[in-house]
C-alpha cells in the first residue's frame, strides 16, 4: 500500500507519536492467535475427515483403522491438536487479561500451523490414493494449513521472537 499527501487530525492517529511499531506489533501479537485458531481448524477438520475415512475404507478384511499404524498416525495427530489448542487458550487468556502475550502467541501460531501441516499430511497418507484427489477434502486442508506456516509472520519470524524472548528473561 502506497500513501501520498495524506494528512489526518491528531484525534485520527493510533497510538502516541513515536509508537507506529509498538502498535503494529501488538497488533500481530492478537492476529497470530487468530491464525494459530485458523490452524486448529484445519487440523480438526483434517483429523475428523481421517478418522471417519479409516472406519469405511477396508483393506486385507478389515477397516483401516484397526491396523496399528494408522492408529497411531491418528494417536500423534490428536495429541498435537490438543496441545495446539491449550497453547492458543493460554494465549488467548493472557490477551483477555491485558498482559503481554508475544511470545505466547508466537508459539501457539507456530505450533498451531506446524500441527495443521503434519496432521494434514498424516490425513493425506490415511486417505491413501483419494488423498491426493481433489475429490476429497484433505489435500485442500493440506493447502490450507502451509499458508497458516507464512501469513501473520513466517515460522522462522516466530521463532526470533520466542528466541528474543526466552534470552531476554
Ligand atoms: C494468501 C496470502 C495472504 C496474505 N495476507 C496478508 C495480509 O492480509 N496482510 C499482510 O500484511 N500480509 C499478507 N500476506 C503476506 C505475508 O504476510 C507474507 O507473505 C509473509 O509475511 C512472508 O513475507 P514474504 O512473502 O515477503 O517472504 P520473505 O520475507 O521474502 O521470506 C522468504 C523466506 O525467508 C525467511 N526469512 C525472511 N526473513 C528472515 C529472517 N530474518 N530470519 C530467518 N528467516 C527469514 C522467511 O521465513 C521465508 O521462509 C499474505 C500472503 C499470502 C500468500
Amino acid at each position: 500500500m502506497f500513501f501520498e499527501n495524506v494528512e489526518l487530525s491528531d484525534d485520527h492517529r493510533l497510538g502516541g507519536v513515536g509508537d507506529g511499531f509498538k502498535v503494529a506489533m501488538n497488533t500481530l501479537d492478537g492476529g497470530r492467535i487468530g491464525i494459530a485458531s485458523q490452524a486448529l481448524g484445519i487440523a480438526r477438520a483434517a483429523f475428523e475427515k481421517a478418522v471417519e475415512y479409516s472406519k469405511e475404507r477396508k483393506s486385507f478384511g478389515v477397516p483401516i483403522a484397526q491396523h496399528q499404524a494408522i492408529q497411531f498416525m491418528l494417536a500423534d495427530m490428536a495429541t498435537e491438536i490438543d496441545a495446539a489448542r491449550l497453547l492458543i487458550w493460554r494465549a488467548a487468556l493472557l490477551k483477555d487479561r491485558g498482559v503481554r502475550h508475544s511470545s505466547e502467541s508466537a508459539q501457539a501460531k507456530l505450533f498451531a500451523s506446524e500441527t495443521a501441516t503434519r496432521v494434514a499430511h498424516k490425513a493425506i497418507q490415511i486417505f491413501g490414493g483419494y488423498g491426493y484427489s481433489q475429490e476429497y477434502p484433505v489435500e485442500r486442508h493440506y493447502r490450507d494449513a502451509r499458508i497458516t506456516e507464512i501469513y501473520e509472520g513466517t515460522s522462522e519470524i516466530q521463532r526470533i521472537v520466542i528466541a528474543a524472548n526466552a534470552l531476554k528473561g
